[in-house]
């Protein structure tokens, strides 16, 4: 029996590693809980994993797992939530920014209190404005769009229900939009906490400007997917039928007016002559295009299970 699972990616964070180790060590002596801290190294290449290592030659309860490769911080977050056996699972950055010290009452949110996600919430925030300001405005689309009213989605520092990380899959850059992926695969108790947030300490960060953009691509996409992956047909069906049913009313509209001008004897051009025509015609092919690419899609996610296919390079002190 486990109670907490601290999961921490991490990327070239050796001068860290033992410092926060030992600080985590610390609170979960001090309040006597069962733990593991799951060390995913995302393909580093200083001494990091070496410092894994040695963690979990001294600490058994230290748990790592190394890719092959740099597969980026939500990958390293959801191989960290495939290993996790604790009951409440707590994430967090593994550049000191996030304080351990938070531990025990997100741990007592989840399971007393009855929530299945707590967000951290850097409320005072040790960043540069070039960060923070872009990253108010995010948060902002985000509430909008998602109805989520958490001020600081993009919190390395989070804490789950087990059942939670176990059901939700993350790929690409998606680890900002976790409480939206939680949401939409039906897990609506959601919170936030203000959590201490500390400078870097050592390193430098590893999102330059670039993740703004990412951000936002990834927001669309991460709206996108999470509404319609479990029926894309609804999606792409009605874009459909709409084009559809337009070419077929175009198409109705221009046989009535030949019709109408034949049977006065006026005289009408082709039905084919006409720029309206082709305009049908696109809408009808768009219509039946669309709908064959939601029922494609049905098909496929029909066929596909979860499945995870990262290159790992080694693994350390996991049982089974
Ligand atoms: N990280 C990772 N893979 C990456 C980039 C970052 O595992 O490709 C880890 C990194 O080691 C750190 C966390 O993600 O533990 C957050 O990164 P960083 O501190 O650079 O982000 P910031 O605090 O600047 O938003
Ligand atoms: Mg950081």
């Amino acid at each position: 029996m486990i109670q907490i699972s601290v999961v921490i990616p991490v990327y070239n964070e050796e001068e860290s590693l033992a410092e926060l180790h030992n600080w985590i060590v610390r609170v979960m002596e001090g309040h006597a809980f069962s733990y593991e801290i799951i060390l995913v190294d995302d393909g580093s290449n200083d001494g990091s994993w070496r410092q894994i290592e040695k963690l979990a030659d001294l600490n058994p309860y230290v748990k790592g797992v190394r890719f092959g490769r740099n597969y980026g911080k939500s990958a390293a977050l959801d191989m960290g939530f495939s290993k996790a056996e604790g009951d409440v699972v707590i994430t967090m950055d593994s550049d000191l920014q996030d304080s351990p010290d938070e531990i025990p009452e997100l741990y007592d949110m989840i399971v007393k209190e009855g929530w299945e996600v707590v967000s951290g919430w850097k409320k005072k925030r040790h960043d540069p404005i070039s960060k923070t300001l872009p990253s108010k405005f995010f948060n902002g689309i985000t509430r909008m769009i998602s109805g989520i009213k958490l001020h600081d989605f993009n919190c390395g520092l989070k804490a789950y229900d087990k059942k939670v990380v176990k059901n939700i899959h993350l790929y690409g850059e998606m680890h900002r939009y976790i409480p939206l992926i939680a949401k939409w695969s039906g897990f609506t108790r959601i919170t936030e906490k203000v959590v201490e947030h500390r400078p870097r300490k050592y390193g430098k960060t590893k999102f330059g400007l670039e993740r703004f953009l990412y951000g936002f691509l990834d927001l669309i996409s991460v709206s996108f997917v999470n509404r319609y992956k479990k029926r894309p047909m609804h999606f792409f069906g009605t874009l459909g039928t709409l084009s559809f049913l337009s070419g077929f009313v175009i198409t109705v509209w221009l046989i009535s007016e030949k019709i109408y001008g034949l049977s006065r004897g006026l005289k009408v051009r082709d039905i084919t002559a006409q720029p309206l025509f082709f305009l049908a015609l696109v809408a009808l092919i768009v219509g039946v295009q669309l709908f064959l690419t939601g029922f494609l899609a049905e098909m496929m996610i029909s066929n596909t299970s979860r499945k995870l296919d990262y290159n790992i390079d080694k693994e350390l002190n996991f049982r089974g």
